[in-house]
């Protein structure tokens, strides 16, 4: 990966400050939507196989995320063990298959670490901007509260924001 101020280095995708760079100053519209990603459960691998192999799930949800993004969508790693990924011109639908097609290949991985393999899930809200142009911050934060319904709901799940969903 490449060592800059805009690149996360242990996953070569964006880190925070380029995924605000890009899109924090601009109104969200409503056929764009922001995906976050909580990997399960992450301080137990730590725990169980040791920070190294932490670092290899990280790596490997970086490859799932980046390799299913269409050439015009933003990932980024906002920090720890999480994730952001933007979608411009796209629908709910789209958005959920999306997010479903990477939580489900990233289950679907063993991992295999110096310290054993494993199997890592991850969780993930989502959340579209409005007809009148939301903030970017606030877009964020309705796909956070989605995020944390899909940990409330038992992990391993995509769930939407119930709140200004385009249709
Ligand atoms: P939840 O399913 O509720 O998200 O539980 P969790 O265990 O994933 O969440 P928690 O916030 O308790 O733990 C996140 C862990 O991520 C703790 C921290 O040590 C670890 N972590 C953060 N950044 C890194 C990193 O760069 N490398 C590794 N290996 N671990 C990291
Ligand atoms: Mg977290
Ligand atoms: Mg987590």
């Amino acid at each position: 990966p490449r060592h800059n101020a805009l690149t996360d280095p242990l996953t070569g995708l964006l880190n925070r400050r380029a995924l605000f760079d890009l899109h924090g100053d601009a109104p969200v519209g409503a056929f764009t939507a922001v995906v976050v990603f909580d990997l399960d459960n992450f301080k137990a691998i730590n725990d169980e196989f040791g920070h190294a192999a932490g670092d290899e799930v990280l790596r490997v949800f970086a490859r799932e995320l980046a390799s299913n993004r269409r050439p015009a969508d933003v990932a980024a790693r906002m920090g720890g063990e999480e994730f952001a990924l933007v979608l411009k011109r796209t629908l709910p639908e789209t958005v959920e298959a999306t997010a479903e097609t990477i939580r489900a290949a990233f289950a679907a991985h063993r991992i295999e670490t110096e310290t054993g393999s494993l199997i890592c899930t991850v969780s993930a809200g989502f959340a579209f901007g409005t007809k009148e142009g939301l903030g970017f911050d606030k877009v964020l934060n309705a796909a956070d509260k989605a995020l944390y319904d899909a940990k409330r709901g038992g992990r391993n799940r995509v769930t939407a924001s119930p709140f200004r969903r385009a249709s």
